[in-house]
């Protein structure tokens, strides 16, 4: 829960490295990943460090429907809310997790495909 030194994400809340941010809410941050997979790519995060998805619902589920909210906001800033768009949590090694501080992929822009990779 608590912020971890060598965690990407706790560094770009701390503003210790760039990114663009799209907005941030009193709890949550989104900004563009730096790989985009479709023309919006947006991870919105918790501004506390949370390993998962499930751990951050487990210790406050109302964060976790704050991360929605700003996520489907950003969606709309980008022209996206009404067409559609993707939310992903990658979850675990399996689940392709990569960083492990939880992230809301926001996908958009471009048709989805199923299933995914
Ligand atoms: P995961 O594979 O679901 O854990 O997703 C991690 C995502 O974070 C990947 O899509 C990366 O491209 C993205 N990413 C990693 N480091 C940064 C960064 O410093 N800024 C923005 N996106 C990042």
């Amino acid at each position: 829960m608590t912020e971890t030194t060598d965690c990407v994400f706790c560094k770009i809340v701390a503003g210790e490295m760039p990114a663009k941010t799209v907005g941030e809410t009193e709890r949550t941050l989104g900004f563009r990943d730096i790989n985009p997979q479709a023309p919006t790519h947006v991870l919105v995060i918790p501004k506390t460090h949370h390993d998962t998805a499930a751990a951050m619902a487990a210790a406050d589920g109302e964060l976790f429907g704050e991360l929605i909210e700003h996520a489907h906001r950003i969606a709309a800033d980008d022209g996206i809310a009404d067409s559609g768009y993707r939310l992903v949590f990658n979850t675990g090694d399996e689940g392709g997790q990569t960083v492990h501080h939880v992230h809301c992929h926001l996908l958009g822009g471009r048709v989805m495909t199923w299933p995914p990779g």
